[in-house]
């Protein structure tokens, strides 16, 4: 039985996005018989596939202002962030580092850096503003004459907040510290610029952004000073030697045509997808009170909502809503597994409860999110009648 067979409505776009059907169309021959080993080099399946991730490596390079050869292809986020972070500290030749993060990166960052702690690397977490920001103050404060790098993400994966990515750059660039920028949520959603942001590598997904899972890649800067990580994967020298094996093939000409159509059409889903939003937050606030945003509206993803309704359980709402695709906090009533996001951002305890993350996507509908607004809306009542009559 297919998911759809509920008749769910899908908001949860941060999580993963539905492969565009252009996308699937593009992927389609290299699935079935353009076959070819892009390492081959002395046949014409091989000279198809290199040319088709040639094209890709352009496409991907162009949406964040690279070059193609800055682009190496990896599974996903979770790969291309521990090649950059491992790769970099062990391309040091074991010299302590110390690395400087923030509290709310994902779990593919921050525990890359747990296990370089255990392998002797001083790691310096920096707290983030209440309204999910990281101060670059702050940051500043914790760079040090031996700090390696900075790694810090573009855009948060639950409340969409967006980190000042340019002043952190800036300050990077002032430092001589290598800037690591996990990218996974806002790569194809707002425009990055690695030349503008002075990224020196950048991670990103390509099911994040209406592509297939399992490929993703990562922007390595070349400049003459710059020290390049060391491969995590060794084999046959593939990727420049960052990441040896067989590409990814059908994966990479996706990502590729994900990549370009997100060039082409994301001012478009934007202003399409805050406006949806907007109205979302609008239709809540109206009819839930004591409805609470987590973390900036100025500074976030234009397809994100994230908020709390006081006094719910969250896997209560979720349960009586089945035919709404929406994520939460996690395990909510008893505060200990509640996110660690929200935590960091001083969320009083009373709101991480209750948490709801919606994620709009290219193909949310205004049809989708009325009727998410009233069942969400109707359902949290209903809940608050009910244990107002218990209590
Ligand atoms: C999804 C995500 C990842 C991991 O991506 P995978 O493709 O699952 O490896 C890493 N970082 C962020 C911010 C993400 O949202």
């Amino acid at each position: 039985m297919s998911p759809w067979d509920l008749n769910p409505i899908y908001l949860d776009n941060h999580a993963t996005t539905p492969v565009d059907p252009r996308v699937l169309e593009d992927v389609l021959p290299y699935l079935r018989d353009r076959l070819g080993n892009a390492a081959s080099i002395s046949h014409r399946f091989g000279w198809d596939a290199s040319a088709s991730v040639d094209r890709a490596r352009r496409q991907c390079a162009s949406l964040i202002n690279a070059e193609p050869r800055e682009i190496v292809f990896t599974s996903g986020a979770t790969e291309s962030n521990n090649l950059a972070l491992k790769g970099l500290v062990e391309a040091r030749r074991g010299a302590a580092a110390h690395v400087v993060t923030a509290a709310t990166e994902h779990p593919a960052v921050l525990d890359t850096l747990k296990h370089l702690e255990r392998q002797g690397c001083r790691v310096t977490i920096v707290p983030v503003e209440p309204d999910g920001r990281l101060d670059v103050a702050r940051l500043r404060d914790a760079i040090t004459a031996d700090t390696l790098f900075v790694s810090v993400m573009y855009a948060n994966n639950e409340t969409g907040v967006i980190h000042p990515i340019r002043e952190i750059g800036e300050l990077c660039r002032e430092r001589s510290v290598i800037f690591h920028c996990d990218a996974a949520q806002a790569l194809g959603k707002i425009p990055i610029d690695v030349a503008a942001d002075h990224v020196d590598l950048l991670s990103a997904s390509a099911h994040k952004l209406y592509g297939p899972k399992g490929v993703g890649l990562l922007y390595v800067r070349r400049g003459a000073s710059q020290l390049l990580p060391l491969a995590q994967m060794d084999g046959g020298g593939h990727e420049g030697g960052f990441r040896s094996g067989t590409l990814n093939v059908p994966g990479i000409v996706g990502l590729g045509t994900a990549c370009a159509l997100c060039a082409a059409e994301m001012q478009a889903d934007s202003a399409r997808l805050s406006a949806l939003r907007d109205h979302l937050l609008a239709r809540l606030r109206h009819s839930i009170e004591g409805l609470h945003i987590n973390g900036s509206m100025e500074h976030r993803l234009p397809h994100n909502l994230n908020v709390s309704i006081p006094g719910i359980d969250a896997d209560a709402l979720l349960a009586a809503t089945p035919e709404i695709a929406v994520s939460t906090g996690s395990a909510c009533s008893s505060g200990h597994d509640s996110s660690y996001v929200l935590r960091a951002m001083n969320t009083p305890p009373e709101l991480l409860q209750c948490v709801v993350r919606f994620g709009l996507g290219r193909f949310t509908t205004a049809d989708e999110i009325n009727m998410a607004a009233e069942r969400i809306a109707s359902v949290a009542n209903e809940l608050r009648r009910q244990s107002a009559l218990i209590r």
